[in-house]
């Protein structure tokens, strides 16, 4: 099954023909590239649906690269890095990465990157129908694929009234709160009617933010729905994750306009996490 486009940016030939390989076997397209200018025009010219960035290349640092991919690009991007510094992750994740992986790594923990960015699908791959046809006033979206098994038998942690996140107009949006809209199915964001341009990543947060209101939800609680995972798995989260979560939430802040001392939409909650402003 074509699954769609990868580009791999990595100057190390061995290293480079692994991720190739196993992003082949998982059925993408690979384009795979050995320094950042080339890797910056590589994901222009193809449009990936996945980036694998390497950190050390040898014109400029695969940090800078994926900044610079960031500005044209929502790829679902990995940086790949020999240092295992939680600084330099950080500094990963403020570039706009998604996902980390330390060399040397194992096929299979790329592999496992590569499910849950599936798991989490972006429009043109879940639902092709729905972004050429918004669904009409009154009409049920398809099951969410991104959510399988998730949230079932999950009781609501708050009543229906008060919460930000009940459907506004339907047919328009899933979520709307002060002006920021939400549609699952196509995936797009906006404020006012004007689409905000949202990673996976930061699309995921927002809408688990928006659907829970004002129920807090823990750095841990947003870690674990980034994996997929429902919330009662209590699996361990370390505190890097965490720190991945709040800098992914800045870099959502920016897209968004929204400021963290006096929040439009999403408010922090000191010591605990984030939730939708009232
Ligand atoms: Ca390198």
């Amino acid at each position: 099954m074509e699954r769609g486009v990868a580009v791999v940016v990595e100057d190390d030939d061995d290293i480079r023909t692994t991720l190739t390989e196993v992003l082949q076997q998982s059925g993408f397209a690979v384009h795979s590239t050995a320094s950042g200018v080339a890797g910056v025009d590589a994901v222009r010219e193809h449009n990936p649906d996945i980036v694998t960035m390497d950190v050390g290349l040898p014109d400029f640092d695969g940090i800078e690269a994926s900044r610079r991919i960031r500005t044209f690009s929502d790829a679902y991007l990995i940086i790949v890095s020999g240092r295992v510094d939680e600084a330099d992750t950080l500094m990963g994740f403020e570039a706009g990465a998604d996902d980390y992986l330390t060399k040397p790594f194992r096929p299979r923990e790329l592999r496992a990157r590569i499910a849950a960015m599936l798991r989490r699908p972006r429009t043109l791959q879940a639902a092709p129908a729905e972004r050429a046809l918004p669904p009409r006033r009154g009409e049920q979206h398809p099951p969410r694929q991104a959510r399988q098994g998730n949230l079932a038998g999950q009781q609501p942690r708050e009543s229906p009234e008060g919460e930000p996140g009940s459907p506004a107009e339907p047919g328009c949006c899933d979520f709307a709160h002060r002006g920021l809209s939400l549609h699952e199915a196509s995936r797009q964001a906006a404020i006012n009617g004007e689409p905000v341009d949202l990673t996976r990543t930061q699309f995921d947060i927002l809408l688990v933010l928006m659907e829970n209101g004002r129920t807090v939800q823990t750095k841990a609680d947003l870690v674990r729905r980034l994996r997929n995972e429902p919330y009662n798995t209590g699996s361990f989260v370390t505190a890097g994750e965490e720190r991945a979560v709040e800098v992914h939430v800045g870099n959502l802040r920016k897209r968004l306009g929204d400021s963290s001392q006096n929040p439009c939409w999403v408010e922090t909650v000191r010591g605990v996490g984030y939730r939708m402003t009232p």
